[in-house]
């Protein structure tokens, strides 16, 4: 196939400085939970993008000396000749496909509390960290300036020593460069303070040595974001940051634009659309002749095509649309867009920084295997056999085992009960804010249909008979899992609760089936992810009166890893839900539902005339276990016997991101000689000497 000519634009070159990206796609800067502790695969994970087009491929934030650490949170550093050799392994992957390599060097300011190192971190003045870590900056004294300077430009000449084409200097993200340009932060009275010649010196000075460092042969790029946060939501730049820009504007050699509330930059799709920085950054272009990338979570060549026709970018700019579909550009330019895997939006990626744990990614279950398992986002090893497959179950975690296994070669028979696919991805994308998640079946799905070697079955509620006879050499059973209604969650360790009419105890499920609670509803939310809220939200939506109950002090706070638990509480309280945190429950009545804190004990009574329980999930593994019977108790030596598997929710209730997972290793290991004991790769870098 070829590329419609209404994206040709997209596959122009552009030049940033001394060098030349290939096409307008950018990999801007983003962590992985992998950064110095994992070079090797956050190596493979980098070259596996260029591989798929993205013509420049940027490292996440990386330290220039000691005194930026941020661990637990996992970040690559450039502090010696071992750094070099680990970011080498990189840029030599993305050079292999003709893409340009950038680092982005990072001070961390009162953003690095530097638990590691135990170095003093350095601030604009003195200032409490700003992630709440009992640590403050020292003010930083000339000398301190002095030393920040030279060791940004070792830094420098070691980047390019590793190969690479563009460097950073990095001035947004509450790090030490921003803290110096904030009308807010920075309170100096030399010439580092006060007007904002004197708030941009430090950031300009940098640019300056960077390129007499590295610019003949690197570019200099700049990350700063487009607003300083003292707007309007009307006007949300400020006359002090578009001053900054036009000060700065011609001296790099391209400018990488976000906006200050980070939040809403990485905002989840539930509460941040496609391209929403434009409305923010849309100016940076009017002010500069360098390019400018930004990012906006860009799946859609149009829209893409659309930033760069009117002048708003000359890149697009990307990290979660790189992470769920490495091969976007590809696929865009060998005329297969409505291949693209486009991301949700639901963050799970960015758990891999919060929990400093390699990424993840719920469309793409290869993100972060590259290396360690060997696993390619596009390319599968063939059928070991003529064998046949049948699936049982047509959730996130059967759709995906069956597109991989189809995608092997395998003949595969899909099995579902119900007459759509897609099984809680379907009924999730329904609540309120989550219509983006159907793009997991709708990917899928798309695949599938193309595959000769794949039979679906709809309507196919299958017991352990049905799926023998059916004389499949495989069966794998993904039956999903239930909602629990007898309150045993996270706080409450037992079926715990004392409960009032069957027919005013709800679960998530009755409401996925029609049977929605009136009137004035508790919902006890002991999950403490989205589904809680989301339900609230969707109660509300439907006119009941809502009290949210958890036993955590925040609403929905594991949704801390994936940055949206503030956007979520706050979203609550502007629906008017009325909010108790840090209560279990006890019981209900049918009018009255019984509380004690956490702390102390102490009950609480809440009128009520239904419950909602968000508490786990039982997994659906009947099926599996009749079969399982079955197949034991066939005398030996009788018809050859299949091999029986379960996978995802009804193995272990989790995420969407562990289902997918679930059923693309089903897949790659089916017939494979593969050692499941040691599976995975130890990525290390021991350098003895
Ligand atoms: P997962 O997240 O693990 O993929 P889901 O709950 O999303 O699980 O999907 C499970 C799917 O399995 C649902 O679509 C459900 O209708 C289907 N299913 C459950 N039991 C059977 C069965 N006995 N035969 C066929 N399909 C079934
Ligand atoms: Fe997008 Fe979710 Fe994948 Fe992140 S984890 S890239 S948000 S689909």
């Amino acid at each position: 196939m070829t590329r419609d000519p209404r994206y040709d634009i997209l596959f122009e070159p552009v030049q940033i400085g001394p060098v030349q990206a290939p096409n307008r796609f950018y990999q801007v800067p983003h962590c992985n939970g992998m950064g110095a502790l994992r070079p090797r695969m956050v190596a493979e994970m980098r070259g596996t993008k260029a591989e798929g087009g993205w013509g420049v491929v940027c490292t996440e934030y990386c330290s220039i000396h000691q005194s930026s650490d941020d661990l637990s949170h996992i970040y690559a550093s450039l502090w010696d000749q071992g750094d070099i050799k680990a970011h080498a392994l990189m840029t030599e992957k993305v050079h292999k496909f003709g893409a340009l390599a950038g680092v982005e060097l990072w001070s961390g300011g009162a953003g690095s509390a530097n638990l590691m190192t135990r170095e003093v971190a350095l601030g604009v003045g003195s200032m409490p960290n700003v992630h709440g870590h009992p640590y403050q900056t020292r003010a930083m004294d000339r000398k301190d300036i002095r030393d920040v300077r030279r060791w940004h430009r070792a830094a420098a000449l070691r980047a390019r020593e590793a190969g690479f084409d563009i460097v950073y200097v990095y001035a947004t993200h509450m790090y030490l460069l921003s803290q110096f340009l904030s009308p807010r932060h920075n309170q100096r009275t030399d010439e580092y303070g006060g007007s904002v010649e004197n708030r941009v010196r430090l950031v300009r000075e940098l640019i300056e040595e960077t390129k007499d460092a590295v610019g003949d042969s690197c570019a200099v790029a700049v990350r700063m974001s487009a607003d300083d946060g003292t707007g309007t939501p009307e006007q949300p730049v400020s006359d002090d940051r578009r001053a900054m820009f036009e000060i700065l504007a011609e001296l790099p050699d391209l400018w990488d634009v976000n906006i200050h509330n980070y939040e809403h930059e990485m905002g989840v799709s539930r509460f941040i659309q496609e391209g929403s920085l434009e409305k923010t950054m849309h100016y940076v272009k009017s002010v500069t002749s360098k390019p400018v990338v930004t990012v906006g979570r860009f799946t859609s060549p149009d829209t893409m095509v659309s930033q760069v026709r009117r002048g708003i970018v000359d890149f697009v700019g990307a990290a979660r649309p790189s992470i769920a579909d490495p091969f976007l550009p590809r696929k865009i330019e060998e005329g297969r867009a409505d291949e693209i895997r486009e991301c949700i939006g639901c963050n799970i990626c960015y758990t891999g920084d919060s929990l400093s744990v390699p990424i993840r990614c719920t469309q793409n279950p290869t993100m972060g295997e590259e290396w360690r398992r060997g696993w390619h986002p596009e390319r599968i090893q063939t059928r070991s056999s003529d064998a046949s497959v049948l699936v049982v179950g047509a959730g996130p975690a059967g759709l995906e085992a069956t597109r991989a296994l189809g995608q092997r070669g395998y003949n595969v028979m899909l099995a579902e009960a119900t007459t759509v696919l897609g099984g809680r991805v379907t009924q999730e994308s329904q609540l309120p804010g989550l219509a983006e998640w159907a793009r997991v079946r709708d990917y899928r799905v798309s695949q599938i249909q193309t595959m000769p070697n794949v039979d679906i079955f709809l309507d196919n509620n299958l017991n352990a008979g049905d799926a023998l006879s059916i004389g499949a050499d495989h069966i794998v059973v993904a039956t999903g899992a239930k909602w629990r209604s007898d309150g045993f969650g996270r706080y409450h360790h037992k079926p715990c609760l004392d409960l009032g009419p069957a027919e005013q105890v709800f679960t998530p499920d009755n409401i996925f089936r029609g049977r929605v609670p009136q009137g004035r509803v508790v919902v006890f939310d002991d999950d403490h992810y989205y589904m809680g809220s989301v339900l609230a939200e969707a109660l509300v939506g439907q006119g009941a009166e809502v009290c949210f109950v958890t036993p955590e002090n925040l609403v929905s706070a594991w949704g801390v890893m994936t940055d949206e638990q503030y956007q979520t509480q706050q979203h609550l309280i502007q629906l008017g839900v009325e909010i108790i945190t840090a209560y279990g429950m006890d019981g209900f009545d049918g009018s009255r539902a019984r509380l004690s804190c956490v702390y102390t004990g102490r009950p609480r009574v809440v009128e009520a005339n239904a419950v909602l329980l968000v508490t786990s999930r039982i997994p659906s593994d009947e099926l599996y276990k009749e079969i399982a019977g079955k197949i034991e108790s066939d005398a030996p030596g009788s018809a050859p016997v299949p091999t029986l598997r379960k996978i995802g929710d009804c193995d272990a209730p989790a995420i969407i991101a562990a289902t997918v997972y679930a059923g693309h290793r089903y897949a790659r290991e089916l017939e494979a000689d593969v050692d499941k004991d040691v599976a995975i790769r130890q990525d290390r870098l021991f350098d003895p000497g």
